[in-house]
């Protein structure tokens, strides 16, 4: 690929702003038929998701696209390439929203990756190999499906990361039906998943760029339309962390004697908030919560000394070093303080998802194109799962795009700027038409991958 086939900023800025308004079109369409009144529900693998999908495969078909669902349902539309049989660039996101969700969560990434290779179709531009949006199920599944899962069903299912017996375990809440009845009523084929080969890999896919809007106020705050993602946290959690007491008279009972659960868990959590103090002053990357934090409804009472405390803690980092530090910092401070104060406390299991760093070299390349279409940005991690860490984990190099979005997301008031979604598709559209050329001489880049 030469750099003759490489549209110039200025051509493709105009064929991305022809592009935008069939996005727009599309926004509101969804909008409108996967409204529930309150906010926005696209179920995974239900109406709502189908839906959705229904909408874009109707148009990628309209642009002159191929268009395929896998046995998976993940949706993928085609910009055919020179060579056919090389491994391709993907980009896009989810359809399926939590429910009463907002619109943009997940709808971006996979409308900004059609929009992109609606404008570079109507550049005449040839890619070298295949140019692939892909719209992928069930990115939501820990707010559809219960039972035992690993969540992100439909990129996982493609990739081949379901562990052995998932399609099964995985049951959605609702129907009380498994993962794999549900991908076979949508008209899918979960047996070929199960088989194997998976139906997506690096011998397919030569990187993974996924848009999406930030979920946090960082960009809002900065400045800033776009974000360029640095690596996905991690977290380490504890889902059923108690703290054991005695319930006794809140009157009759001296300090000393006392075995109070709720005093203990709060001078833990104090602890803990100083101890992420302690590792940000080091120049470490945390994030810490405790979501859940209760006395029993059946039990406590307000003259009675509280004999148990449940509480969640949700760490997230950057490094997978620095979230076991955590835990043991949380375990270390839990003995002294149960021991001082007459309490136990049972932190119960952690669950750890490993973070997945970004590619360097796609990380380049999107800063690269930035300059060169003076979009102002920023690097930053990215605290939520996205189906770009599973991508990564297959060994395929993934990075993400952020959109400034002032409403938050997961929320009916998630709210996207089109002029900001016009710069990521920009982005994405030079990034596309440029990945395969050699970097500029004394760029300095990484080869990507
Ligand atoms: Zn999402």
């Amino acid at each position: 690929m030469t750099a003759a086939n490489t549209p110039s900023p200025a051509a493709l800025s105009r064929a991305v702003a022809e592009s935008l308004p069939l996005a727009e079109r599309l926004f509101a369409e969804l909008q409108a038929r996967t409204g529930d009144g309150v906010g926005l529900t696209r179920d995974a693998y239900g109406k709502g998701e189908q839906i959705a999908h229904d909408l874009v495969a109707e148009a990628a078909r309209s642009l002159g696209l191929e268009v395929r669902a896998d046995a998976a349902g993940n949706l993928t539309m085609t910009l055919a390439g020179r060579d056919r049989a090389r491994p391709g660039w993907f980009s896009g996101s989810h359809l399926d929203t939590v429910p009463r969700g907002g619109n943009y969560d997940g709808a971006a990434g996979a409308l900004a990756a059609l929009a992109a290779l609606t404008a570079l179709k109507r550049l005449g531009h040839r890619p070298a190999a295949d140019l692939t949006a892909i719209a992928i199920r069930c990115e939501e599944a820990g707010s559809w499906f219960g039972g035992r899962h690993g969540g992100h069903l439909g990129s996982r299912a493609a990739l081949g990361l379901l562990w052995p017996g998932e399609l099964d375990s995985a049951v959605r809440l609702d129907t009380g039906k498994s993962l794999a009845w549900h991908m076979e009523a949508a008209g899918f084929d979960p047996a070929r998943v199960r088989s194997g080969p998976p139906l997506l890999g690096p011998e397919r896919v030569r990187g993974f760029v996924e848009l999406h809007i930030e979920q946090g106020p960082v960009l809002e705050a900065a400045g800033l339309p776009l974000g360029i993602v640095t690596s996905i946290r991690g977290s380490l959690r504890a889902r059923s962390a108690r703290c054991l007491g005695a319930y006794t008279h809140s009157g009759a009972v001296p300090k000393e004697l006392r075995h109070d659960a709720v005093l203990a868990t709060v001078e833990l959590l104090g602890e803990l908030d100083r101890a992420w103090d302690g590792v940000l002053a080091r120049g470490q990357d945390l994030v810490f919560t405790v979501g859940k934090l209760f006395t029993d409804p059946e039990m406590h009472g307000l003259s009675k000394v509280p004999g148990e405390v449940r509480f969640t803690l949700d760490i997230r980092s950057q490094e997978t070093a620095t979230m076991r530090a955590m835990e043991a910092e949380a375990q270390r401070l839990a003995a002294g303080i149960g021991a001082r104060r007459g309490v136990r406390f049972e932190l119960g299991p952690f669950a750890l998802s490993e973070p997945a760093a970004m590619d360097r070299g796609i990380r380049e390349r999107l800063a690269e194109g930035c300059r060169a279409l003076a979009i102002p940005h920023q690097e930053m991690p990215c605290g939520a799962g996205h189906d770009a860490a599973d991508f990564t984990r297959v060994g395929i190099p993934a990075a993400m795009i952020f959109v400034r979005n002032q409403g938050g997301s997961h929320n009916p008031g998630e709210r996207m700027e089109i002029a900001d979604f016009g710069e990521g598709v920009r982005l994405l559209a030079w990034f596309l038409a440029t990945a395969d050329l050699p970097p500029p001489a004394g760029a300095g880049f990484a080869k990507a991958g």
